[in-house]
């Protein structure tokens, strides 16, 4: 076998290892294209560690990546490998590596596939010395015999201490929760009992995220085991819970519960308890379902981007092997070894019963929604909320604005940690109209049970259009209504009318008091916040709606334009073109010219040219431009792409913004909507009336005061504005159009 020297130039090879998820695709392309463009040879080895082994190994090229950021799985392959485990097995990878000058790898896996990876980097110079000590190479072959190795999560677990994110989670989560809600409505029919038993292994993270997604009303987790007498409560909760009307009792179980002895906790053994109590259930286990299929949006967007840091954290010179994460709402790095360790630690500290050590590694934020959750799940709210004669506090809550999934969540939290929290709430029915009209109604425990699948908002919304006389007649109506606080769940308009209440303190006393915005858009354009409510259903509604365009072309080499919604914000677009793999990417921060447009036809008849493409993606937000509009945009590319494309245009319109909320949408939402209550009562407690928009910023939750909003951009007037998520745009053509056709250009 020929070695050649390595040197510090070698090849890249990337695998992926251990279980698949979905979202290992857009990793591996996001990886091997940024590689290419940074001058690295790079080779796929196929089946994970085994193909290392049996020198199952591949040169790629920018088109063999082309095409598979919508596909479930790894089109690599995955296996694991016991052979791999031995320093035998090792000895053979290495070899290979060798053979073709890899000196750097990129492993997408789990922590166990991770782990792989660092053992075989701390011992790759011993290993290498074995092979010339025995003869299978020469000494003079090899120069400094180094490895040097980076990593990418892909689980669909969600489990390693150290990121928010792990590549696929998302996706599972959306599997479980479209079958939670299709249960939902056969078990809504004959009033039934279903245990769900989820994926997760040792980490509760999927189970508790589906049960605060879907509404559940039991939830068991290996991270907080349930008390000896669990079964006597649930079943209590379930008979209660008939007579209170409920009709759908969920009860999620993650693979890896347990009960308080350290004993497994399964779907069987929960149902055999119900039995032996009276109360018949279903199982449903919905094993490999929850890998499979396509990859959400945001596990095709946030792979995409551990790909290309993959190859930067090795092109960085760092000692140590790193890892890609999510933290703070960013995509970063950190040390491989402590971040396994630290997974593992948890682990460990799970399987010795020290369930606190456990739940402090998912985080306070983690720990925070299981609480939220056991509140949520409850049938009404605890006793101490209910004593005592004082008047209670009374918090109003509208909606305004156009449907953005995931408000019901919110309402449904605001609701019942309200209520649970001792205070009254009014919801208010058909937003700024009913606010003006005093439509409003106070909200039961019981009432939102079942909101969490339905988009728009339960309670009605409605745009907010100033009227002349509005603010006193919702002035009236608040005198009358007694509120001690409010709550505005909407968009710009929303936003716009808590401005006019706030302002109109001074003329209207009954607006002194503390009031807080929350934000809900599809066009994640509010200020203050780096999520509004709503903006990742559209975003999968518009990369789904994207794939089937897509599908719709055989043979005919195609281009097409796609406008989406956004207003005056590209964070629709952008994220979209990321996801989807677009080529060009067309929003109204970023001014756009006749230049550019004629250079992108150019660019892009000369990838069709050049690779065998069948088709290009430009996505353009609805207010990208004033008069290079989506007909023109589509009239142009057909003009002056010559015979290489022809060109069709879909406007997606309200398709974006409908449909059931996805479980981030819903998981944020309750989020938000849980700090919104808490900082009312909180404000009201010590007599502060001050008025508040809520956000999410680098991942924390952040209240900010009104007047901040003077210093936000408007959302009307963005051009040009900083956006947190500059980043995404500028990796778009780097990762759609190889850089040789792009270059040509230059
Ligand atoms: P995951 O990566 O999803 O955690 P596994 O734990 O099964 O999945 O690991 C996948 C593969 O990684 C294993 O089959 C094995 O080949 C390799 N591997 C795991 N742990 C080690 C280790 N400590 N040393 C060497 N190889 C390992």
């Amino acid at each position: 076998m020929a070695i050649k020297k390595i040197r510090s130039s070698g090849a890249l090879a990337i695998l992926t290892s251990g279980g698949d998820a979905p979202g290992m695709n857009g990793c591996v392309r996001g990886c091997v294209r940024t590689a290419l463009e940074a001058g690295f040879k790079v080779y796929a080895v196929y089946e994970g560690y085994q193909g290392l082994i049996d020198g199952n190994i591949k040169e790629l090229s920018w088109e063999s990546v082309g095409n598979i950021i919508q596909l479930g799985g790894t089109v690599i392959g995955t296996a694991r490998s016991s052979e791999f485990r031995e320093r035998s097995g090792r000895l053979k990878a290495v070899r290979n590596l060798l053979h073709y000058n890899i000196d750097k790898l990129v492993v997408i896996g789990g922590d166990g596939s991770l782990s792989g990876a660092e053992a075989l980097r701390a011992e790759f110079p011993s290993l290498v010395e074995e092979l010339q000590s025995s003869g299978a190479i020469s000494a003079s072959d090899v120069g400094t015999p180094t490895l040097t190795v980076a990593g990418a999560i892909g689980s669909i677990d969600n489990d390693m201490v150290g990121s928010d994110y792990t590549i696929g989670a998302d996706s599972a989560l959306h599997r479980i929760v479209e079958a939670l809600d299709a249960i939902t409505s056969t078990a809504y029919s004959h009033q039934r009992t279903f245990i769900i038993e989820v994926m997760g292994r040792n980490c509760g993270h999927l189970a508790l995220m589906a049960a605060l997604a879907s509404g559940a009303s039991g939830c068991f987790i290996p991270e907080m085991p349930p008390p000896e007498n669990w079964a006597d409560l649930l079943q209590e909760n379930i008979l209660e819970g008939a007579k209170a009307g409920r009709r759908v009792n969920l009860i999620i179980a993650a693979e890896g519960a347990c009960d308080i002895n350290n004993h497994k906790l399964d779907a069987a053994q929960i149902k055999d308890e119900l039995k032996k109590r009276g109360v018949d259930s279903r199982i449903t286990i919905l094993g490999h379902v929850q890998r499979g299929g396509v990859p959400s949006a945001y596990d095709r967007l946030i792979s995409t981007l551990f790909g290309a840091e993959c190859i930067k954290m090795l092109t960085a010179d760092k000692q140590e092997s790193q890892i890609a994460v999510l933290q703070r709402n960013r995509v970063g790095s950190t040390g491989l070894t402590a971040a396994v360790e630290a997974t593992r630690a948890a682990g460990r500290a799970l399987a010795a019963g020290d369930y606190a050590s456990a739940g402090r590694a998912r985080g306070d934020e983690w720990l925070r929604m299981a609480g939220i959750q056991k509140t949520m799940m409850r049938l009404s709210p605890p006793e101490h909320s209910k004593s005592n004669n004082q008047r209670k506090l009374r918090i109003a809550v509208a909606t305004c604005g156009r449907a953005a999934a995931g408000v019901n969540s919110a309402l449904r939290t605001i609701i019942r940690m309200g209520l649970a929290s001792g205070a009254e709430i009014l919801a208010i029915e058909e937003g700024p109209t009913g606010m003006i009209q005093g439509k409003a109604h106070l909200a039961e425990w019981m009432e939102p049970e079942l909101w969490n699948a339905f988009g728009g908002s339960r309670l009605g919304a409605g745009i907010y259009r100033q009227t002349a006389g509005d603010l006193s007649k919702i002035a009236g109506n608040f005198r009358q209504w007694q509120c001690d606080g409010l709550i505005v769940i909407g968009d710009w308009g929303g936003y716009r009318l808590l401005d006019r209440l706030y302002k109109a303190r001074k003329r209207h006393a009954e607006f002194a008091i503390p009031m807080i915005a929350v934000p809900a858009s599809i066009n994640n354009d509010l200020p203050g916040s780096e999520y509004s409510i709503g903006c990742d259903t559209a975003l999968n509604n518009i990369v789904d709606a994207i794939d089937k365009i897509r599908n719709s072309t055989d043979t005919a080499k195609r281009t097409y334009v796609v406008e989406v919604m956004g207003r005056y914000s590209g964070y629709l677009a952008c994220c979209a073109a990321l996801a989807s793999g677009a080529e060009y990417c067309y929003t109204p921060e970023r001014p756009l010219s006749l230049d550019e447009l004629r250079h992108d036809v150019r660019e892009m008849a000369d990838a069709f040219k050049l690779e065998n493409r069948h088709t290009g993606l430009i996505i353009r937000n609805e207010n990208a431009h004033d008069d290079y509009s989506t007909d023109f945009i589509a009239t142009l590319f057909e003009a002056d792409g010559g015979d290489e494309f022809d060109v069709r245009k879909a406007v997606l319109g309200p398709i974006q913004q409908g449909g059931s909320p996805s479980p981030l949408d819903r998981i944020q939402a309750v989020r938000l909507a849980y700090f919104a209550v808490r900082n009312l009562l909180e404000s009201i407690a010590v007599d502060v009336k001050g008025a508040y928009f809520i956000g999410c910023q680098a991942g924390e939750v952040v209240i900010h005061p009104w007047s901040d909003l003077r210093h936000s951009p408007d959302p009307w007037k963005r051009t040009r504005c900083k956006r947190w998520y500059g980043d995404y745009e500028k990796a778009i053509r780097k990762l759609a159009i190889n850089p040789e056709v792009r270059n040509r250009r230059r």
